[in-house]
């Protein structure tokens, strides 16, 4: 039976590439349709396997979920972030064996968890101790937009956000020296729009200027996103190390304090800073056209990309000159701390 396989084993298996290898022993001649979720239907059966019939449709679509996995291995040039399962718990329809350790999912409802993003279907226990080899499925991950940042690049097999790629190549393509970039807004009905083409088409949406002729359309879009992320680009975790730093008088210390505060940030979201930090390093070569200094971008970013983990408000709005200055330090000295 696959889902009795020891976890590691199956793991290394499908690492190794070696996708129905590892079924030859127990069920010879599985039919694998190549592409499809269902399994092929099978051959008329004898009477000896009639018996096995229904483990053997059990085993079969636990096989084509085990095979679809298996081809959603990152290729070589895909960046290898750590993510951690999205655990819900999940009532199973049908005998279920736990992906980890391969014993029975005892009970009626809710047996046991299943990971929203990649679908590993494990006991509540074993959650627990399951490693962060998260393979977030496009099956699962459905939007763009407020889609936590590892798990959308993990998906799309992407080093960084596609909306914060693409938005950033067509606002450079289109010109930095549009006065006022990134502080006028658009109208917001339009960066709704262009979030929802995001939504439903990925990497396929058009943002061109065709489509959006307004380039403050494409600004606000790509600030949207950040807003909107459920873990900010500077996350809760690494918050108040960055908040910290914001409040060294001295320059050289607190580029000493911020260099150590990055590696706070999971890899993913340390990419797409050092990303958008170049990025609107030169949107400031441009200053004289665009009126937009480091200093007017870090009040721009700062809340966009650091919000307080639960602080009561008179702190949080203490906190906002500490984001202004630390976002203005990182667009300054973005090509010597990244
Ligand atoms: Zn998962
Ligand atoms: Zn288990």
């Amino acid at each position: 039976m696959p889902s009795r396989e020891p976890y590691v084993v199956r793991r290394a298996e499908k690492q190794a590439g070696q996708k129905g290898s590892l079924f030859a022993g127990s069920i010879p001649s599985l039919p694998v349709s190549g592409g499809t979720d269902r399994p092929a239907p099978s051959k008329p059966a004898s009477p000896a396997s009639t018996f096995w019939r229904p483990i053997r449709s059990f085993a079969l679509s636990q096989l084509t979920s085990l095979v679809r996995r298996a081809t959603l291995r990152e290729s070589d040039l895909a960046p290898k972030y750590e993510k951690v399962h999205n655990f819900k718990v999940h009532t199973f329809r049908g005998p279920h064996w736990c992906e980890y350790c391969a014993n029975f999912m005892w009970g009626l409802i809710a047996q046991g968890v299943k990971c929203a993003d990649c679908g590993l279907n494990v006991h509540k226990q074993c959650s627990k101790v399951v490693p962060n080899d998260c393979q977030p499925d496009l099956r699962h991950v459905k939007k763009v937009y407020s889609c936590d940042l590892t798990t959308l690049v993990k998906a799309h097999n992407a080093k960084r956000p596609m909306v914060v790629d693409m938005c950033i190549q067509e606002i450079e393509a289109r010109g930095l020296q549009s006065e006022g970039l990134y502080r006028i807004s658009g109208f917001s009905e339009l960066i709704e729009d262009v979030k929802l083409a995001f939504d439903r088409d990925g990497e396929k949406a058009d943002i061109s200027s065709t489509a959006y002729e307004d380039l403050n359309i494409i600004t606000g879009a790509l600030k949207l996103y950040f807003r909107e992320l459920p873990i900010p680009l500077i996350t809760y975790d690494a918050y108040p190390r960055f908040i910290e730093t914001g409040k060294i008088a001295d320059a050289e210390k607190r580029l000493e304090s911020l260099h150590e505060a990055l590696k706070l940030l999971p890899p993913a979201h340390c990419e797409t800073l050092r990303c958008l930090m170049a990025h609107l390093k030169r949107v400031t070569e441009y200053e004289k056209e665009n009126l937009m200094s480091s200093e007017n971008l870090g009040i721009v970013f700062g809340p966009t990309l650091m919000r307080a983990p639960g602080l009561d408000a008179m702190t949080a709005l203490n906190d906002i000159r500490y984001q202004r200055l630390v976002v203005e330090t990182l667009i300054t000295n973005e090509d010597v701390l990244f």
